[in-house]
């Protein structure tokens, strides 16, 4: 007889109860790295995304009028109940986003730290007292009070490839700035999404103050993003994907963390053995998928044949396979990425890029991938792969580096690889991005740092206290002294 495995089933919260959807629809998860379900998550109708929202406004005006202090402690628990919820947080996220288990259990940490910092550094928000007399002698009566206000309720929109991190990295922010909070976890990662909520819940979260909405974005998306009741949209995924929420958002304000080109510029005088070593760790961990990936190399002429020697070398070190086993390499998210990455190489080798190393698939699988003697022609120079491919394009000089590295139409972080510190502080002011690392990987992080992308890879400023800052806004109160 066969067995009928059952699946386990999540619900969604709003105002304080968990609850499943009267649409009766359920969105089954499946591992990308095995034939298993992980769960399935409730497909929302309209009307309970409505609920979410209204009450939401509702909390916000509570929450509102809590100290600071008051809200980080709300903070300081769920970071602690995260970390008692670790185990199955990450292997939730290794089953959910096939991330290796090492990384997920990191991801949860490095999770709880982000929300302990947030708490501390909004406890240190204040505001400034402005004199008008420094504008003209008339006005030295005149005093502003400037202080930060919350903006209402976030609209927090996350991607599936950091299903925890990424969330939080909206939530914790906007909360302790007095926000309230309408999340929507990416479908694929809305079960770790969910399990994070919970953690916040048991921290003894305020009814309604977070909501959690599942569903799809093709379907509940629109009706999200254009609802009256959204004050901000803090929105992290694909680009197109982004455009579209801005424009139909209108005068709504969006903050946007897009997609990603990172270049690694070497320089003929880099240490080459520590530019390899980066290259393959920045571009391949978790197969690429990561936003700040290196996803393209801009390699001097002299040395290229050096460089591309030791990339492959070690490349040997990859680990690559399951996520259980902690590989480095693991399946990619669906078929329909793995099989727009096999589409980009062929695309190269058909217009003459030679495979260094990789072109290997099995099922999801792709094993890393060299491609060397990328030209412009290629659709992989331009593309976002967010699969674990590397194209290397041959440079002849500086100036060219900079020229290629900012035809691409993102711009979120480059890497240069040089000794000379003078010369790479002027490149890096000549590239269209958002962060340059010298001689260092692309990355996001540490988390305090400001974090933001120009071009196509985003709107707006991230990054502990800067998400605060961006989640709330000034106001300013005159006072009118009388003169004596
Ligand atoms: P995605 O397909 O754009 O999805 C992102 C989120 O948007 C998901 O929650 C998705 O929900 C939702 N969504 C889809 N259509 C929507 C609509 N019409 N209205 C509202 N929401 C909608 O991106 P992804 O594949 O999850 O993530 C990969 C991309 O994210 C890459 O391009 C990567 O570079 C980028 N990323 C950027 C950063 C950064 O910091 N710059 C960080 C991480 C990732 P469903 O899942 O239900 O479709």
């Amino acid at each position: 007889m066969n067995e009928v495995k059952t699946i386990k089933s999540y619900s969604f919260l709003v105002n304080g109860e968990w609850k499943n959807s009267s649409s009766e629809k359920k969105i089954e998860i499946e591992s990308p790295s095995s034939e298993d379900r992980v769960g399935e998550v409730q497909a929302m109708t309209e009307h309970e995304v409505n609920t979410a929202v209204t009450g939401a406004k509702e909390a916000q005006q509570h929450w509102a009028r809590k100290s600071f202090d008051e809200r980080a402690q709300l903070l300081y628990s769920w970071a602690e109940q995260l970390l008692q919820m670790k185990d199955e947080l990450a292997e939730t996220i290794m089953k959910e986003v096939g991330k290796g288990l090492a990384s997920a259990e990191k991801e949860v940490v490095r999770t709880a730290d982000f929300i302990k910092y947030t708490a501390e550094e909004g406890k240190r928000l204040h505001g400034e007292l402005i004199n008008g007399g420094s504008f003209n002698a008339g006005s030295a009566n005149k005093f502003a009070l400037v202080n930060r206000n919350p903006i209402g309720v976030v609209l927090a929109i996350s991607p599936f490839n950091y299903p925890v991190n990424l969330s939080a990295a909206k939530i914790a922010p906007a909360l302790i700035g007095g926000n309230a909070v309408v999340f929507k976890p990416a479908t694929q990662g809305a079960i770790s999404g969910t399990l994070m909520i919970k953690a916040l819940d048991k921290a003894g979260l305020p009814s309604g103050l977070v909501n959690l909405v599942t569903g799809k974005g093709s379907e509940i998306g629109d009706h999200l993003i254009t609802h009256p009741l959204i004050d901000l949209i803090n929105f992290t995924g694909g680009s197109n994907t982004g455009k579209s929420i801005s424009q139909k958002a209108s005068m709504i304000p969006v903050i946007l963390e897009l997609g990603g080109k990172d270049p690694a510029i070497v320089l003929n005088d880099a240490d080459l053995d520590k530019a390899a070593a980066d290259i393959v760790s920045g571009g391949f961990s978790y197969s690429g998928q990561r936003c700040t990936a290196i996803k393209r190399i801009l390699a001097q002429d002299k040395t290229a044949d050096a460089l591309v020697a030791k990339i492959a070398e070690k490349m040997e070190g990859l680990k690559v396979g399951a996520p259980e086993d902690s590989a480095d390499v693991t399946p990619l998210i669906n078929s329909k990425a793995a099989d727009y990455v096999t589409g980009l190489i062929e695309d190269a080798t058909e217009k003459g890029a030679t495979i260094v190393k990789g072109n290997k698939r099995s099922g999801n699988l792709i094993h890393p991938t060299l491609l060397d003697g990328v030209t412009k022609d290629m659709d992989i120079a331009w593309e976002e792969p967010f699969g674990p491919v590397i194209p290397v394009i041959r440079v002849k000089n500086v100036d060219e580096a900079i020229q290629i590295a900012n035809e691409s139409e993102y711009g979120l972080q480059a890497s240069i690889f040089t000794k000379n510190m003078e010369q790479a502080i002027q490149i890096g002011n000549e590239l269209e991005v958002g962060s340059v690392q010298i001689n260092g990987k692309t990355e996001r992080g540490p988390d305090h740092f400001p974090f933001l992308g120009v071009k196509s890879s985003g709107v707006g400023v991230q990054g502990i206290r800067r998400s605060i800052e961006s989640m709330t806004r000034e106001k300013v109160t005159v006072l009118n002294m009388t003169q004596v």
